[in-house]
């Protein structure tokens, strides 16, 4: 699939020639494109929590939840309203993140685990990552947190999440962290209170254990980061790009300090389950929301807290202005609504994450509706950052770089929507979204077909499937916003379409 034929004709040309004045005319390797070009070259910094639903963010009026911190900075960032993880679980949408590509093209179609391991899934080495460019341009880059993109191997490291015959977490050696030199991190590792982490140095064999609530503990090490404690974390004469990457509010959702679950105590359990989709009490599903919502929204309102500790940090430094913030998540959480345990489903609960962009003097506050997928991310950041010439001709993702700045450049009509089944490309579910619609498909083997259609503007809790009764609509969208992703993309599921 050429880059060429993925890109409309405008997006190619601006990818390709927008920025060569600048770099022909500069021997800094950091001359950008922007009016900010003469300034010391932008840091990054990146904060994204797991299973974060866009639902769950106050200033969004949905959720009952308490996040004085996003509120605040949503005020001073460009939100993106309908940002969504375009295959919602965990290592897809992280190596979507990293490599600018969709599942098919960067071969991470599904988690990494043992069942993912026997057929490939992992961040290959020789993928060129965003990180791989600051790497190149002088940039310092860190890692925090949850990475979530090696396969397991025997024997398995020795820990919660891996069993004797299964395993999810493994140890990413140096050679695959695309440039990240400094690493304070793990695979998958589900114990919030507890967490464990490899850091730079460590061995296969070298993990440590943290007696302290994960975000709480990752924002500590990113503050060290920030500050450059000791003069050891980040060379302070280059810019720096650092990926916060928090497990919570992921499952369990009874790990956490009880003082954020105090800031819920007066509210009745309820009034937290304002969304009119969610089951019934009795019901398996229903029940499942009722026990866990309380300590979902506690552990968001954790988060919150961190990241308002990290920003502070960012600011006491004199960093916040030539630092550009992105606060967002890999998926959301459906936590039983639509009868789905959390993700890796097309409702909106799964798709929507919080996408939150903050570069003061630069990009405009303001929210803005634009449908933006997974893969954008990378061109976009490199391109705002002045890299766009640096950015590899395969990266599917669109540079929404000229709208962030001064709103110019093509909208997206739609976003796809993925899940692959292990082993099986050519099976499992398709859609694609719109600001109206969603459409998914289903084809198993050995199971019936099944298609669904939303309209998310009449029905904004997606309780109705209209796709029996409106077929020719079903149709217009498979053939006008579906097919085009499906062959964009070289998706062997097309063929039984
Ligand atoms: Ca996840």
């Amino acid at each position: 699939m050429g880059d060429n034929k993925f890109l409309g004709r405008r997006e190619f040309l601006k990818r390709s020639g927008a920025c060569l004045a600048g770099a022909a005319l500069s021997p800094s390797l950091f001359q950008g494109c922007s009016k900010t070009a003469a300034k010391k070259p932008p840091n990054l910094l990146i904060v994204f929590p797991d299973q974060m639903r866009a639902h769950s963010q106050g200033f969004m009026n949905e959720d009952p939840v308490i996040t004085p911190v996003l509120d605040r900075f949503a005020g001073e960032s460009l939100v993106f309203t309908e940002a969504v993880s375009n295959y919602p679980v965990c290592s897809p949408f992280r190596a979507m993140l990293m490599t600018g590509k969709y599942p098919l093209a960067n071969g991470v179609l599904a988690n990494c685990n043992t069942n993912g391991t026997e057929h490939g899934y992992a961040l290959r080495e020789d993928e060129r990552c965003w990180s791989d460019i600051l790497r190149e341009r002088g940039y310092s880059l860190g890692y925090i947190g949850k990475w979530h993109l090696d396969g397991p191997y025997k024997p398995y490291v020795k820990c919660y999440n891996n069993r004797e015959d299964f395993a999810w977490n493994e140890w990413c050696p140096p050679e695959r962290r695309h440039g990240f030199d400094h690493w304070y991190a793990y695979g998958t590792y589900d114990q919030h209170m507890k967490p464990m982490y490899w850091n730079t140095d460590a061995g296969r064999n070298d993990a440590h254990w943290v007696d302290q609530w994960g975000p709480e503990h990752e924002a500590d090490q990113a503050i060290r980061y920030i500050r450059n404690e000791g003069g050891t974390f980040r060379d302070p004469e280059k810019p720096f790009a650092l990926v916060v990457s928090m497990n919570p509010p992921h499952m369990p959702y009874d790990q956490l300090p009880d003082k954020y679950v105090e800031m819920y105590s007066d509210r009745a359990l309820e009034e937290l389950c304002n969304r009119p989709n969610i089951p019934p009490a009795g019901t398996r599903w229903g029940d499942y929301y009722r026990k866990h919502i309380r300590n979902y929204l506690a552990m968001t309102t954790g988060v919150d807290k961190q990241f308002g500790r990290i920003l502070a940090a960012l600011k006491d430094h004199g960093l916040e202005d030539n630092t550009i913030v992105l606060f967002t998540s890999d998926h959301g959480n459906c936590l039983g609504i639509h009868d789905q345990i959390s993700k890796n489903n097309h409702y909106e609960e799964s798709m929507r994450i919080p996408f939150l962009l903050r570069w003061p003097g630069t990009i405009q506050p303001r929210h803005d509706d634009l449908l933006f997928s997974s893969p954008d991310i990378y061109p976009t950041l490199m391109d705002l950052m002045g890299f766009s010439g640096s950015i590899p001709g395969d990266v599917q993702g669109r540079s929404h770089a000229g709208l962030i700045r001064n709103g110019s450049g093509e909208r997206p009509a739609s976003q796809p929507y993925i899940w692959v089944p292990y082993g099986k490309p050519a099976w499992g579910r398709r859609g694609v979204r719109t600001h109206r619609h969603t459409l998914m498909y289903s084809r198993m083997p050995d199971q019936p077909d099944g298609v669904m259609l939303h309209d998310n503007l009449e029905d904004r809790y997606q309780l109705m499937n209209l796709a029996d009764q409106e077929e020719n609509l079903v149709e217009k969208l498979r053939n006008d916003k579906l097919v085009p992703w499906l062959e964009a993309t070289g998706d062997p599921w097309l063929r039984g379409l």
